[in-house]
């Protein structure tokens, strides 16, 4: 490309700081993964001399950068050089937030990972799949499917079912996503990607990533999945072959419960039989740099500097909630008022095996607790109480400690009653199309004494 000379100028003068960044990204790489969570691409040097030595990564408020001159406006406005021209599009805290995720995410992967974080996780799977089911001339009038396990968050299975079909996009449900041949059956020439989530919320279903990655990989088309359950402390989907990971980091990457976000990471060079060189190269950035930068659906930077800071704990926050959800779930699934346990930890569970080959603490082997690889099953788990939606009313207007709300992944316990609440709106026929029914409830144990959960659980199951 033949630039003017200004312009070219300052297209010479970002390569020092492109190199920086470059050589920041190689040496965190070489880290251990709480290293990767404590860190990401803020360094000493960086604190020194930006930051007046600040030790946290700053919070930069301003919605935009000022410019030397009209050559240098040119060279940042044409993405030719690092910019953070206009914080819709690119901001200092947020760029921090998305290498510590896309590092987080892609730790042990072999590839190139990027991240685009957003305000929420429906942004986030807004912005990961829309790319995917765009009309390009030639194809205008042909019709567009994508095909998704119907194990999925109840905000998920309606912008699928209601918004995307709004736009002439035909969802087609897979009811049980561990079995291969149901994906399979689903698939045709119009079909542009394969969507997951795993484990689910609130059923804890779970599925093959490996085998359901090369089945999409065999059409020419990508694997989404939903991990927000697990976060990458606990599976990291990026390296059993799936494309995008999309989070709400809302929910267990952050536990204090200091507002709405989300993020999706992606492998460079990806698999799509979309028609576009900058979206199958750098999944992530093309949306952060295009398509979200039109539709705005971005992070604040406040937003992003809080999820940093919970990150920081994320591993060793998770295995401890894991092993507190492991007793609690074993406490409840020999009560007699629980009719059901559903936990991935639970050794009688039927997804038990399948999700211990994914579900691992990351580190383990390396960590002088454990000094071999421990599978985790993180925190998430829901139950279903005996004598029906009277009984289960019940149980959990009695609970004492644990609080009664629409939520998950917070340092505090939570419940809540799926049916009337999270699932409410998808109405009696999805609901029964998932499995949601009226006597479930989905627990999600805190950072408390696991003795002080049993015990609340028990008096209240006590009047169940
Ligand atoms: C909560 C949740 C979402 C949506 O995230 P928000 O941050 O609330 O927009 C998506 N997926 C899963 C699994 C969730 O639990």
């Amino acid at each position: 490309m033949d630039l003017a000379p200004g312009v070219q100028h300052y297209v010479d003068r970002a390569k020092e700081e492109m190199r920086a960044r470059a050589e920041a990204i190689a040496e965190a790489k070489k880290w251990r993964f709480d290293t990767i969570a404590v860190h990401g691409l803020y360094t000493v040097e960086e604190a020194l001399s930006r930051n007046q030595g600040a030790i946290i990564e700053p919070m930069v408020m301003a919605t935009s950068q000022a410019y030397r001159d009209a050559d240098e406006m040119e060279a940042a406005l044409a993405y030719l050089i690092p910019t953070w021209c206009y914080a819709r599009i690119a901001n200092p805290s947020v760029y921090y937030l998305e290498w510590t995720l896309a590092l987080l995410e892609g730790y042990g992967f072999a590839g190139e990972t990027s991240c685009c974080a957003t305000s929420s996780g429906m942004a986030a799977i807004m912005s990961a799949v829309e790319p995917f089911l765009v009309r390009w001339p030639g194809k205008l009038t042909e019709p567009v499917n994508f095909v998704s396990s119907c194990q999925v968050y109840g905000g998920t299975f309606r912008q699928f079912s209601v918004r995307q079909r709004e736009k002439g996009n035909e969802v087609r449900w897979v009811r049980h996503p561990e079995n291969l041949e149901e994906w399979a059956a689903c698939i045709d020439e119009h079909t542009r990607f394969l969507y997951g989530e795993l484990p689910s919320n609130p059923n804890i279903a779970f599925f093959d990533i490996e085998a359901v990655a090369k089945l999409a990989h065999a059409h020419g088309i990508p694997l989404i999945v939903d991990a927000t359950v697990a976060t990458p402390a606990l599976m990291r989907p990026l390296l059993h072959g799936a494309d995008i990971v999309v989070h709400s980091a809302t929910k267990s990457m952050t536990a204090s419960g200091f507002g709405i976000a989300g993020a999706l990471i992606a492998r460079k060079h990806l698999v799509t039989n979309i028609p576009n060189d900058a979206l199958r190269e750098d999944f992530a950035s093309y949306v952060k740099f295009l398509p979200n930068r039109d539709n705005g659906p971005n992070i604040s930077p406040i937003q992003a500097i809080l999820t940093l800071n919970d990150l920081r704990t994320l591993r060793p926050r998770m295995d401890r909630l894991s092993r507190s959800s492991q007793q609690v779930a074993e406490f409840l699934h020999q009560h007699p008022k629980v009719e059901r346990v559903d936990y991935l930890g639970l050794p009688d569970h039927p997804l038990h095996q399948l999700a211990s080959r994914y579900m691992v603490l990351a580190d383990s082997e390396v960590d002088p607790l454990y000094r071999a690889p421990v599978n985790r099953y993180g925190h998430l788990m829901s139950f279903r109480i005996r004598g029906g939606a009277a009984a289960t009313r019940r149980f959990f207007d009695a609970l004492r400690r644990i609080y009664r709300a629409t939520d998950l992944g917070r340092i505090k316990s939570v419940a809540t009653i799926p049916a009337i609440s999270t699932h409410q709106q998808q109405g009696e026929e999805g609901r029964a199309l998932a499995d949601i029914p009226p006597n479930q409830v989905r627990l999600c144990v805190g950072g408390e004494h696991p003795a002080d959960i049993i015990a609340d659980l028990e008096q209240a199951l006590a009047r169940a």
